[in-house]
């Protein structure tokens, strides 16, 4: 075989393999019109390349951003150097459906894509050539895994029975809000609420009705807080809502409508219906309080007088200073 046949073998086999091959290739010249344009482009925008040869590539891909496009090309033009962009910044450059079988659960596919100066033989840089990596399956596993991540950090921060936060995190939250305090001065009150006489639930109907009762309390508590309280299962019956930007007055209507709805609320469990009564204590911060905990234990001494005199009330920690 002659040198010049086997040269051109060679230019062939190349040409047979970059259109094969499993990435995209693109090259633009310098006005952004497309040059070359392989199978995997083909295949996944179904254009052919006669059909985009010569055309701008803004015209046919309207979801590339035109204004980032250039500004990224023109520094690839200019400084004769690689660019990247990854899909953890921009999903995609071109908006393909993604047919994967196995993370056919993304909508597209997601695309890194290298911008690399092509150099004519003076030394001048005519053109880009792109090339663009499915990367979908790396991003969708990624993806899954982040979710997942926050889902266990949110059920590791949640109670099972109630759906409200746990001790732990609850008490994180509070910690928080009282170094809030201390710098802002802003109005904050604790209201700690234990049902009454809670024992006798479980004694007469049961465990399981007695659970039905926590749920049922919890579920109120949702219903009343605004977004930005929290609210948390303190132990066994006992729950802690931090009511955020709200002061003593304040808290105590809350606490009395919450009181209101628990009197008023019926749970039937296995075709019993359980009536139920809870007792609060309300501390609202104020400078005599040095930490979180002795805020906690100012809203459980209101709470414990509220037991001591009669039950299913309120009793206030009175503010100084
Ligand atoms: P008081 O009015 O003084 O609060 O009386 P009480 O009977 O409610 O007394 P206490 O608050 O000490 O009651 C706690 C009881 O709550 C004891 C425990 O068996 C029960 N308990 C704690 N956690 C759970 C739970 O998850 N489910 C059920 N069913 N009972 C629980
Ligand atoms: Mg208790
Ligand atoms: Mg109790």
């Amino acid at each position: 075989m002659s040198l010049e046949r086997e040269q051109l073998n060679e230019l062939h086999w190349l040409m047979e393999m970059l259109h094969t091959i499993d990435v995209g290739l693109v090259v633009l010249d310098r006005q952004y019109k497309i040059q070359i344009w392989n199978g995997f482009m083909e295949n996944h925008s179904g254009l052919l390349p006669r059909e985009v040869k010569n055309e701008l590539i803004f015209d046919l891909f309207e979801e590339i951003p035109k204004e980032w496009f250039i500004r990224k090309s023109e520094s690839v033009f200019a400084l004769k150097n690689k660019a990247f962009t990854i899909w953890e910044q921009r999903p995609y450059l071109f908006r393909f459906q993604n047919y994967r079988p196995i993370t056919g659960t993304a909508d597209y596919m997601y695309q890194n894509t290298t911008f690399i100066p092509l150099m004519s033989s003076t030394g001048e840089v005519t053109h880009l050539c792109l090339i663009v990596y499915d990367v979908t399956d790396n991003a969708v596993h990624k993806l899954d895994l982040e979710r997942a991540n926050q889902e266990l950090a949110l059920l590791s921060q949640t109670d099972g029975l109630t759906r409200l936060f746990n001790r732990e995190h609850w008490e994180r939250c509070m910690q928080a809000e009282y170094k809030r305090w201390s710098r802002s001065n802003h109005a904050s009150s604790l209201v700690m609420i234990d049902i009454d006489h809670f024992k006798k639930v479980n004694d007469s109907y049961g465990h399981m009705a007695g659970d039905d009762v926590i749920r049922d309390i919890s579920r109120l508590i949702r219903q009343h807080v605004r977004e930005t309280d929290v609210s948390g299962r303190y132990g066994g019956e006992e729950f802690a809502i931090l009511l955020a930007d709200t002061d003593l007055d304040n808290a105590q209507i809350f606490a009395e409508r919450l009181r209101q709805e628990v009197e008023k609320s019926v749970v039937t469990h296995n075709d019993i219906e359980i009536k139920y009564q809870v007792s609060m204590g309300i501390a609202e911060v104020d400078p005599s309080i040095k930490n979180y905990e002795a805020w906690i234990e100012c809203a459980d001494a209101a709470l414990y007088r509220s037991k001591q005199t009669g039950r299913n009330k309120i009793s206030c920690h009175p503010k100084q200073g």
